[in-house]
C-alpha cells in the first residue's frame, strides 16, 4: 500500500527531518506526508506512535512544518523570526501533553498523552523547533546548497561547513550536476 508513496527522508534531527517531509519546495515539491495515515506512518518511524490522524490534524502538522520551515530559514540567513511561525511554534508546543521518560535501558522516550493524540507528537515535534532555533543547542542552521531545494537544516558537524541537506540526495545530485557540466566544457571529440 504505501509504496506508492515517496519514502521519507530522515535525518538525525527531528524538527527538520519533520521539514523534509516536503523537499524541492523551490522546484517541484514532492509531499512525502499527503494523507493522515501517511503522517501517522511517518510518526511511528520518529518514535511518535499516535493511534489516528484526522485530515484537520494533518492540516495541523503542515501548518507546523511551514512554521518551523520559515523560523529555521530566517534563523539559517541572520533574519528576524516571523511572528506568524513564532505563534504557530508556541501554539503547538503549548498544546502538546507529551512528557520525556527513561526507559530501563537508560535510553530517552517520549510519553505521548493516552490516548496518543496528533496534537501530542506534534507539542514534541515543536519542542524540539524551539530548541533549534533558539541556539540552544549545539549546531548551526544552514540552507541547502541545491538550487532545488534549500531547506534549512541543522549543520553539527565540527567544522560547520555542511553544505547540503542530505548528502545521499541533493549532495550527490550537485556532484553530479557539476561532473556533467565541466563534461560539456570540454570539446567534444572529432569524428
Ligand atoms: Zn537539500
Amino acid at each position: 500500500m504505501s509504496a506508492r508513496f515517496p519514502e521519507f527522508r530522515l535525518g538525525s534531527v527531528l524538527a527538520t527531518s519533520f521539514t523534509a517531509t516536503l523537499t524541492e519546495r523551490r522546484g517541484e515539491p514532492v509531499e512525502r506526508i499527503p494523507t493522515p495515515q501517511r503522517l501517522v506512518d511517518w510518526l511511528a518511524v520518529v518514535g511518535l506512535d499516535v493511534e489516528s490522524c484526522t485530515p484537520a490534524q494533518l492540516d495541523l502538522a503542515r501548518e507546523l512544518r511551514e512554521a518551523i520551515h520559515a523560523a529555521a530559514t530566517a534563523t539559517a540567513v541572520h533574519e528576524p523570526l516571523p511572528a506568524p511561525a513564532i505563534r504557530i511554534i508556541n501554539d503547538r508546543s503549548l498544546q502538546g501533553r507529551a512528557s520525556a521518560v527513561l526507559t530501563p535501558e537508560g535510553t530517552h522516550r517520549w510519553y505521548l498523552g493516552s490516548p496518543p493524540r496528533v496534537e501530542d507528537a506534534l507539542g514534541v515535534i515543536a519542542a524540539d523547533a524551539i530548541g533549534i532555533v533558539s541556539g540552544e543547542r549545539d549546531g548551526r542552521m544552514a540552507l541547502c546548497a541545491s538550487p532545488t531545494c534549500q531547506a534549512a537544516f541543522f549543520d553539527t558537524s565540527r567544522s560547520r561547513t555542511r553544505r547540503w541537506c542530505e548528502m545521499n540526495t541533493c549532495g550527490n545530485r550537485q556532484k553530479k550536476a557539476r561532473f556533467l557540466a565541466n563534461q560539456r566544457k570540454q570539446p567534444a571529440p572529432a569524428g
